[in-house]
């Protein structure tokens, strides 16, 4: 019954799925290890109750993502081997035919069955886990509320390009994923262009930073590192959750900085411009350019690779999937974001040493151009507020981690500070 793509599709998919129970159990055994003792350089920042709390709360969320995970892997037997993409192209071409309409509407029942499926998991995600450590702060109204609109913003922004990307597959030929690859760099940078002031508000509020002390600092460190941008907004990110953060959206001109109220009411100004001094490191030393273009590169390659794959028909038979040349981009889109991510899974800890790298440098900018100590402060804070264990696994790490330890993290800006000092002696 299985094909050799087949056997080496499943093959992939156990093996992951080892992989990640294995690096799960390895985590929650390190957490649980150091659950009744506070890690000694944090005994006078942090009470045993949080530290508590934060290996708690990482067990607990593992074991869901688990669940989930589990669950993925169920629908995606059932959309493959299963035959459920193959009973919705069906359908849909018996409903209106061959043609951009019936593939539109594939793709769009199949995102339906999707959501539908995995809503109850951040149902449960938000009003039980969530809720259970205090995070929680939506309302079952918002809940669906926020969903309705996502699913509007998503038939607004999705379905255009889809057409797009479906008609040029149909008309212009063999170059056709060059042509979409194009749109879809330009539509990337369009959204990105349009997002802070179109589309995130339809989410949250977004008041201007009120006058103040912190306006003050802010403003100085601005001028200080010479950045342009379309002002400084406070968004009431309290609505959904409790826990803090704080971003930089658009480009060019129109870039917007964005406190979470959440975070303002946490920290003490010198803190504030500590965080803010290291996002505005990640612009300086053009991180979010370098990913960029990693990202867009990476998209090249893949509409390449779906172009080639697309016309193949063992990548179909392999997967279950009956193969129509008259009929197949639809089910092609499909199977190739269900195969991607299991063979690009092996991939992860390299785009986190990255990631990590760049945090490395982001806290290194914050300390020469603001403070190191409050930087300190404030990742002490929002590790404590954000229950994030101070004791992860250090292959777990090495994975997942887009940002690196506590420990390991702090000990660095200790390293850059002293090194600072020398220096301007
Ligand atoms: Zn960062």
């Amino acid at each position: 019954m299985f094909t050799t793509f087949g056997f080496t599709f499943l093959f992939f998919l156990v093996l992951n799925f080892f992989i990640k129970f294995w690096l799960d159990c390895r985590q929650i055994r390190s957490v649980r290890s150091h659950r009744d003792c506070v890690p000694h350089a944090f005994v006078s920042k942090i009470s045993l109750f949080s530290h508590q709390k934060a290996a708690d709360y990482t067990i607990t969320s593992i074991r869901f993502t688990q669940k989930e995970r589990f669950a993925s892997l169920i629908f995606l037997m059932i959309s493959t081997f299963g035959g459920l993409i193959n009973w919705l192209s069906q359908t849909c071409e018996n409903l209106v035919g061959p043609g951009i309409v019936s593939q539109l509407l594939i793709v769009v029942s199949f995102s339906v069955v999707n959501t539908l499926c995995f809503l109850p998991f951040s149902w449960y995600s938000q009003f039980s886990i969530e809720e259970r450590f205090g995070f929680n702060t939506q309302t079952k109204s918002r809940f669906f509320k926020d969903l309705g609109l996502n699913i509007i913003l998503s038939a607004i922004i999705g379905l255009p390009f889809l057409t797009l990307l479906f008609y040029l597959w149909e008309v212009v030929g063999p170059s056709w994923w060059i042509w979409a690859w194009l749109f879809y760099v330009i539509f990337n940078l369009a959204l990105l262009w349009i997002y802070p002031t179109f589309i995130a508000p339809i989410f949250n509020k977004f008041t201007p930073l009120p006058e103040g002390e912190l306006k003050k600092r802010v403003d100085s460190l601005l001028d200080r590192i010479g950045f342009e941008n379309n002002g400084l907004f406070v968004m009431d990110a309290s609505k959904r959750s409790a826990k803090g953060n704080a971003y930089m959206t658009g480009f060019g001109r129109n870039k917007r900085i964005v406190f979470f109220d959440t975070l303002l009411s946490k920290l003490e100004p010198a803190e504030v411009e500590a965080v803010l001094a290291h996002e505005l490191g990640h612009y300086k030393l053009k991180h979010i350019q370098k990913n960029m273009l990693v990202s867009f590169t990476v998209s090249f390659v893949f509409f390449a690779l779906l172009a080639y794959l697309a016309q193949c028909a063992w990548f179909y038979e392999g997967l279950g999937i009956s193969y129509q040349p008259e009929n197949f981009q639809a089910s092609a889109l499909l199977l190739f974001f269900f195969v991607l991510p299991v063979f690009l899974f092996p991939l992860t800890p390299l785009t986190n040493k990255l990631s990590r790298k760049h945090e490395f440098e982001a806290d290194h900018f914050a300390v020469c151009n603001s403070d190191g100590d409050s930087l300190i402060s404030a990742l002490v804070k929002l590790f404590n507020d954000n229950a994030s264990t101070l004791t992860p696994d250090s292959i777990y790490s090495l994975f997942y981690s887009s940002h690196p330890d506590a420990s390991t993290r702090i000990e660095a800006i200790r390293r850059n500070e002293t090194r600072n000092t020398h220096v301007s002696k």
